[in-house]
């Protein structure tokens, strides 16, 4: 493009029209867990938020923070959750050693600066944590513009990407000639958030953005049917030799996909029938375009990308461990307290005992919510509440 659409707004310590790229390894056991830099890159632009800079909406299960080497005044925090993490609460944890990409942008600070990542178990207390110095002008961080741009259509655009919250649909298991396809489902997808509350009143944050990255089979690997694509993302179900579980381990080639396209939030749209998805606090949701039930669960499963929303459901054995009792969930939907409501405030919230997968001991405010079943239309007034905080974070 010719002309930069980011304004060169430079902060004290921050220079807003450049990304600063980590890739991570996320490596270990249950007993033990690492995390290593695999790689630094900057690309042209930021598209990330401009105010909350040194403040987190959500506590997550890791966090990102960088400082200013010298003063230690924080430049920017972030928090998300891994699939590293859930994997540990799984039994191939205690017997291997495995290891996760995780990708994290930022701004480009303008002088030195510490970069510190800390990783929190069930019970809130830091089990590993990195640190390391960045030099911004270090020779070897890896300039990424003029990678080649994949095909991309916006198909809402309500202003300038570093004001507005840029979502990127991005097209899993699609050929190239099956990119119209691919598009129309993306239309779907956008339709169906659009159509929930907070979403629906506050359209005017987001831009919506359909980037139709070519695979060179049709359709998605099934694991359990020995059914093997070769898809852009590599995605699979049975994650974690679980049915419907679909997820992409490949954090790189995504981010890499998405190169030249601003983006912060991210949406797979799998070309499959099969029944399955995931969404991974501020990494990604995955959710299958062919299914009956596309509409509403890749809106359940942005609750769990964007929103950080906790599941409502409790008739799940999977993850049964997942929410200790002692401790209140970060979550902003789920609470183990139930004399003392998180959310006395929102108008029509009671206590319903059975949701983060636990029938007892954990609570949800409605009784039905988008959170909790794929027939119920709408996000329970505790979620909308929970969301609403989330759109002001990145937009105020
Ligand atoms: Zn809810």
């Amino acid at each position: 493009m010719a002309v930069s659409i980011f304004q060169p707004l430079k902060s004290q310590s921050l220079n807003f029209s450049r990304t600063l790229r980590a890739d991570f390894i996320f490596s270990g056991t249950v007993e033990k867990q690492y995390i290593s830099i695999e790689e630094l890159s900057t690309f042209n632009g930021w598209a990330g938020r401009r105010g909350h800079l040194n403040a987190v909406p959500l506590r997550g299960n890791g966090q990102l923070c960088l400082q200013d080497a010298r003063t230690k005044k924080v430049l920017y925090r972030h928090s998300f959750s891994t699939l590293f993490q859930e994997w540990l609460t799984t039994e191939e944890a205690k017997r291997v050693n495995k290891a996760f990409q995780n990708v994290f942008l930022m701004p480009m600070p303008t002088d030195s600066a510490l970069l510190s990542i800390e990783l929190y178990d069930t019970h809130s207390k830091v089990v590993s944590s990195f640190a390391m110095t960045i030099h911004p002008r270090d020779i070897l961080i890896r300039s990424l513009d003029g990678l080649q741009v994949a095909p991309h259509k916006y198909l809402w655009k309500a202003g300038v990407p570093d004001k507005k919250i840029d979502i990127a649909i991005v097209a899993e298991g699609y050929t190239e000639a099956e990119q119209n396809n691919f598009y129309s489902d993306a239309i779907i997808a956008m339709k169906s958030l659009f159509s929930h509350e907070p979403f629906k009143s506050r359209k005017d944050c987001f831009n919506i953005v359909a980037v139709a990255l070519p695979s060179q089979n049709s359709g998605i690997s099934i694991p359990k049917r020995g059914l093997w694509k070769q898809t852009a993302l590599s995605s699979h179900f049975d994650t974690f030799y679980s049915d419907r579980y679909l997820t992409t381990l490949n954090l790189r080639k995504l981010n890499d996909a998405l190169q030249g396209i601003p983006y912060e939030h991210i949406i797979i749209l799998a070309n499959t029938d099969n029944y399955g998805g995931g969404g991974i606090y501020n990494s990604y949701t995955l959710t299958t375009a062919k299914h009956s039930a596309f509409r509403s669960v890749v809106v359940h499963e942005f609750g769990h990308s964007f929103g950080g929303l906790a599941d409502e459901y409790y008739n799940d054995t999977q993850f049964s461990d997942t929410y200790n009792a002692a401790i209140e969930p970060w979550e902003l939907n789920i609470t183990t307290h139930p004399d003392d409501s998180k959310w006395k405030d929102v108008r029509g919230a009671k206590m319903y005992e059975g949701a983060g997968y636990q029938a007892k001991n954990v609570y949800r405010g409605f009784e039905n919510c988008r959170m909790k079943t794929n027939e119920y239309p709408e996000f329970c007034g505790v979620c909308q509440r929970a969301l609403n905080q989330l759109i002001d974070f990145y937009t105020k």
